[in-house]
């Protein structure tokens, strides 16, 4: 394996730290403010060449190897830039699942920022058990349309999406798992309520509840075949559990060299074990990659990523809050943040079910 730039590669970065090092300031980089301007950072990258790299030229991407997102990410960590706004597993599940006509119409909005998306799963009632979800979608055979009824929670960027991926159950009467289908809805419609949520690290734009009562959506926008929104939502979630194409790995180790500068004295050990760890991630990262440029899939395997990300990302929140405390918004608000990651995307214990059974055989 050479970790090393090709020329192709080195002139691509050089290219990128020259453009961050003009945006420097321009873009808010953590709280409300952060999320209020994603999607203008979000076309900013795009607009300049440094969004949606490796994804397919006719969608609006530019059919490059995986590794130019990894630089984006290394780069906007060292530039301490805002996060590269993370939404390829919505690309992924709208392109294995939908028709041509969808994958054209919706997919370049999505990959160059001038439509939002968020992902209507959860509810309150069905979150690891997801196929329990209760959110109905019946035809109106007089409109061709579906019309929606139901509660999704946990919703994030509902507030500011123009369309939501969503699961709604369209038959009751088969097995639960195979009676969701999918649907692209549009929000920006009656019968569509939306509840901001407040995180607990003060974030209040991140996500929310959205209500449907008596929404529509038209037949065409469902996304596969009537009962088909459970093959969705794994491939969704399966890609959501990876961090080889995320960024997490840099930004931690970004947080990591924030503390150890802030260190006065000998660094509390959860500072060495949170530097130890990142490094662990940064180098499994780096095979993973180096495993997809081979053409591999990872399938189940991507849940031992997420527990790892997610250990190492408390790890580093342990490190901010020995090493800081309250005292500095911007590490206390990455110590609050990292508790919702053994949450988000499935939580910890549904990754160890997952593992036991589909990866060990355990037989859970
Ligand atoms: C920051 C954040 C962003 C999110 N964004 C979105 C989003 O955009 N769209 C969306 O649809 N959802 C989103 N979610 C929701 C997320 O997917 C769910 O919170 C998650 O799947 C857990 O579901 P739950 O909250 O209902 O908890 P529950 O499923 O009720 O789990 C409660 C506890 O029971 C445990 N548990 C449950 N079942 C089992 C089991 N079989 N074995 C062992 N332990 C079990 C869980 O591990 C957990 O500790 C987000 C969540 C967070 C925190």
């Amino acid at each position: 394996m050479d970790f090393r730039d090709s020329p192709e590669e080195a002139a691509f970065r050089e290219r990128l730290r020259g453009w961050l090092t003009e945006q420097k300031g321009r873009f808010p980089t953590s709280g409300d403010e952060y999320w209020a301007r994603q999607g203008e950072w979000h076309q900013a990258l795009y607009q300049a060449g440094f969004f949606g790299t490796s994804w397919p030229k006719k969608y609006g991407g530019q059919d490059l190897p995986p590794v130019y997102d990894v630089i984006v990410d290394e780069e906007i960590a060292k530039a301490g830039a805002p996060a590269r706004p993370s939404l390829g597993y919505l690309v992924v599940g709208l392109s294995h699942h939908g028709n041509e006509e969808l994958r054209q119409r919706f997919l370049p909005g999505m990959i160059n920022g001038t439509e939002r998306w968020c992902q209507g799963f959860s509810e309150p009632g069905a979150g690891s058990d997801l196929a329990s979800l209760t959110t109905t979608a019946t035809l109106d055979p007089d409109t061709g349309e579906y019309v929606i009824h139901g509660h999704k929670i946990w919703t994030s960027y509902s507030d500011i999406a123009d369309w939501c991926l969503l699961l709604a159950r369209t038959d009751k009467d088969v097995p639960k798992h195979k009676g969701i289908s999918a649907f692209i809805v549009n929000m920006h419609q009656p019968g569509i309520e939306q509840r901001p949520l407040k995180m607990i690290s003060g974030v209040t734009r991140e996500f929310g509840q959205v209500l449907f009562d008596g929404a529509r959506v038209p037949a065409e926008n469902m996304v596969g075949e009537p009962g088909e929104g459970w093959k969705l939502a794994m491939t969704v979630v399966s890609h959501e559990r990876e961090p080889s194409t995320l960024g997490f790995s840099a930004r931690y180790g970004k947080l990591v060299r924030q503390l150890a500068a802030r260190v006065d004295g000998p660094p509390p050990g959860e500072l060495a074990w949170a530097w130890v760890q990142t490094e662990m991630l940064r180098l499994h990262v780096r095979r993973r990659l180096s495993e997809q440029l081979d053409g591999l899939t990872h399938g189940p395997q991507g849940s031992l990523d997420k527990l790892l990300m997610t250990w190492v990302e408390q790890s580093v929140g342990h490190a901010a809050l020995a090493t800081v405390g309250t005292r500095d918004e911007e590490l206390f608000g990455a110590y609050m943040y990292s508790r919702a990651q053994s949450v988000m995307g499935g939580t910890s214990q549904i990754q160890k079910n997952i593992i036991a059974s589909r990866i060990l055989g355990l037989g859970v």
